[in-house]
């Protein structure tokens, strides 16, 4: 038997698994089992002011940030809303506009 995770974003205990995938009815986040893993281990992500981030949390860069493939590159100042965080020198799993999906690091950030 197979115990599901609470919903990292909203702490939800009605979640449940679909195709591989955590699911949350309540607020609809998705998240994969190594996020999950990620955040029992406390991951610690810091930004550039050292002041811990958290998953969901918007930030703000705080410097032009070039796009491997983009012509132009993440502007300082750009907002970046409900972030993820992950393992490794790239931090911060997002969604940046007008880029897509985006990984980050942390210490070009901060929280707003
Ligand atoms: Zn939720």
């Amino acid at each position: 038997m197979t115990t599901l995770p609470n919903c990292p974003t909203c702490g939800s205990a009605y979640t449940y698994e679909d195709r591989g995938l955590f699911v949350c009815p309540e607020c609809g986040n998705e998240w994969n089992e190594s996020v999950a893993a990620q955040e029992e281990e406390g991951l610690v992500v810091k930004d550039s002011n050292g002041n811990l981030l958290q998953e969901g949390d918007s930030v703000t860069v705080i410097k032009d940030l070039k796009v491997k493939g983009a012509s132009n590159p993440i502007k300082q100042g750009t907002k970046v809303k409900n972030i993820r965080l992950v393992e490794g020198d790239h931090n911060i799993d997002c969604k940046v506009d007008g880029f897509g999906p985006m990984k980050l690091k942390s210490e070009f950030v901060k929280k707003n």
